[in-house]
């Protein structure tokens, strides 16, 4: 029978915030793969825990993948971890779990730290309805498609950046959506010297640009306003009243169904709707 697959979340940041199901888990399973072996090491001996490592990581992904499934297709369990956080949320801890599921592998998430919805809940932004953007490429022309594709996003926008790129991804993100939207740069979380900044990104940029970023950032942006609807007018009665006619209602529905749909008052739609008759 075949193993099974565990996606371990280790800290981000503060050490208590592994769980007791994640701990259960790395000691009972038969192996460990992990982003960057020394990282994880660290954290095992921190945890009184001795068990063999794989590495699995960006550069090996492709020819480890398979090995690990080969591992897990002859019955043992394997317990996934990346450096920091939830594995497969922008680490490739996604291809093994495409894979798992492509030979019907059961993989099971244990729920623990994630930089994206830590950051999201201290934003003070909307929470209710938001996208996950992970890392903007640093290829000029998918940076901007994919900003371009963002420009009327009405949810609140969660990007990770690295320190050394967080300046020019605020002026990236300021071209789009203008110096006045909001942000909050959650820094540091769970550690020592963690910040939220609640700002907007002309600020940020003038922030950063005299005290250069430093730690690890998650950017949460708010989202644009929605485009408010114009009003309907007579006009657009007529017309709707004219094509509804046209399709066999009677006047006195079709006034009633256009004064419905366009929010106008029925005497306004009826009145417009007598020039039908000039
Ligand atoms: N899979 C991890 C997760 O979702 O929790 C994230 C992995 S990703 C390679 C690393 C990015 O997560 C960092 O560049 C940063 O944007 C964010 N991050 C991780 N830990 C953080 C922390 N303690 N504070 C702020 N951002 C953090």
């Amino acid at each position: 029978m075949a193993g099974m697959l565990y996606l371990v979340p280790t800290p981000i940041g503060n050490l208590g915030d592994i769980s007791i199901r994640c701990r259960q888990t790395l000691e009972q399973a038969d192996f460990i793969a992990a982003e960057d072996t020394r990282v994880t090491l660290k954290l095992l001996n921190h945890l009184g825990i001795k068990k063999s490592l794989v590495s699995y990581y960006e550069h090996n992904k492709d020819f480890k993948g398979n090995v690990i499934l080969e591992r897990i297709l002859a019955g043992e369990t394997c317990a996934l971890v990346s450096d920091a956080g939830s594995p497969a949320i922008s680490d490739p801890g996604e291809d093994l779990v495409k894979l798992c599921a492509e030979h019907d592998i059961t993989v099971c998430a244990i729920p623990g730290p994630c930089a994206v919805i830590t950051a999201l809940s201290i934003s003070g932004l909307a929470t209710g309805r938001f996208c996950f953007e992970g890392f903007l490429s640093t290829a000029k022309k998918s940076r901007k498609e994919h900003l371009e594709s963002l420009v009327g996003e009405t949810r609140t926008m969660i990007f990770y950046e690295a320190p050394h790129k967080l300046v020019s991804t605020l002026e990236d993100l300021a071209e789009f959506f203008g110096a006045d939207r909001r942000i909050s740069l959650c820094r540091e979380l769970t550690k020592l010297h963690e910040e939220v900044v609640r700002t907007t990104l002309g600020e940020a940029i003038e922030r950063y640009n005299a005290n250069s970023p430093k730690g690890e950032f998650v950017l949460v942006v708010e989202g644009a306003l929605p485009k408010v609807k114009e009003a309907a007018t007579a006009d657009d009665a007529v017309a709707m009243v004219r094509n509804l006619m046209l399709e066999g209602m009677s006047r006195k529905d079709a006034v009633k169904h256009a004064a419905k749909t366009l929010n106008l008052p029925k005497n306004v739609v009826y009145d417009a709707a007598l020039k039908l008759d000039e």
